[in-house]
């Protein structure tokens, strides 16, 4: 008898427990979607902590996978509306929490799907990346000066260390070529990189034409052109009259090495991808682009130089001088590196 009454018991608990997450869950998820159809932030944000109770308090439920789920559902439209990167972070932590702790559950394999973007180094992986961030320029070399006399150095330092805080905060080594306004010169910054035994060499610049109305993002990596507009701009990053140009052509085309090539490629097209994506159209697409710049020539890893926008265009330039807009670039930087540095080790 006293056995039948302690299975009774055991079963009320279990039932009760269940029912539990079910009516918390219930009521969370009809205000997540209310609050999300009226967009209101705080209230959101104190739906995606009722789930954190529920993930944290009913872990045997069912329950507790999907609620995993939708803090991360909450926090995804959070960052999409805001920009927010502690907002991404949360995310990111609520989708590895779910990996980790649910790894065969449908609703894993459902966000596996639906956030393949951000899916982030599993946390068992233990292997510690190296990145070398370039910022262009410096000291006595302003680089590129613009609309109202913007000039490219102190951007580009701005967005560099950007990009050393993101990435720093995803578990990346980061050293940057210069921390403030001084001259360092290019053959001496890939030299950084190869001592730091980075795994990716990134140079962060600012583009400039003659016609103000030329705009938008390109990714470069190292190879002999024959294209003009890629000249002129290489020659402008190498200090160099265009004229000799020709010479460099000539012997950055024995310099190269193809593996190296097709591998910068591939980080250029991931980094340009996300800059694009993260600038959500405010500007132009250009691509990804060759061209013999010296800044790369002696980088013994997978290098590229990034050209944010132009700082000769009038919105570009204001894009450049806000810092939302800086942010999303060194996003984007960040967030292709990562991707990059991902799939190399798979
Ligand atoms: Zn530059």
């Amino acid at each position: 008898m006293k056995k039948i009454l302690f299975l009774f018991l055991v079963i009320l608990c279990i039932s009760f427990t269940y029912r539990g997450a079910e009516s918390l869950y219930e009521s969370a998820s009809y205000r997540e979607t209310y609050y999300t159809y009226n967009f209101n932030k705080e209230e959101l944000l104190k739906v995606a902590n009722e789930y954190k109770y529920l993930y944290e308090n009913y872990s045997k439920t069912k329950y507790a996978p999907i609620s995993v789920y939708r803090r991360a559902c909450i926090f995804n439209n959070l960052y999409k509306r805001y920009k927010l990167s502690y907002y991404k972070s949360e995310r990111i932590k609520a989708l590895n929490l779910l990996i980790k702790d649910y790894p065969e559950n449908w609703v894993t394999k459902f966000a596996k799907r639906r956030f393949r973007q951000i899916i982030v180094i599993s946390p068992k992986k233990t292997k510690k990346y190296t990145v070398v961030v370039d910022p262009g320029h410096g000291g006595k070399d302003p680089g590129a000066i613009g609309i109202k006399g913007i000039r490219e150095k102190d951007i580009v330092l701005k967005i560099a260390k950007e990009v050393k805080k993101k990435l720093s905060r995803r578990g990346v080594n980061v050293y940057l070529t210069r921390k403030t306004d001084v001259f360092i010169p290019l053959s001496k910054r890939a030299h950084i990189a190869n001592e730091k035994g980075a795994d990716v060499f990134v140079s962060i610049h600012c583009n400039a034409w003659n016609n103000k109305k030329v705009r938008g993002t390109s990714t470069w990596i190292l190879n002999a052109t024959s294209d003009k507009r890629a000249i002129q701009i290489a020659a402008r990053e190498n200090n160099v009259p265009v004229e000799k140009m020709g010479d460099i052509n000539k012997i950055i085309l024995s310099l190269i090495q193809s593996a190296k090539l097709n591998i910068s490629k591939k980080l250029a097209y991931y980094v340009q991808k996300d800059i694009v994506r993260e600038l959500h159209g405010a500007s132009q697409n250009i691509g990804v682009k060759q061209a013999p710049f010296y800044v790369l020539v002696d980088a013994r890893m997978p290098s590229i130089l990034v050209e944010t926008l132009f700082v000769t265009n009038p919105s570009d330039a204001q894009l450049l001088s806000r810092k939302k807009y800086r942010r999303c670039i060194a996003e984007g930087i960040s967030e292709g590196i990562i991707k990059f540095l991902e799939e190399k080790d798979n």
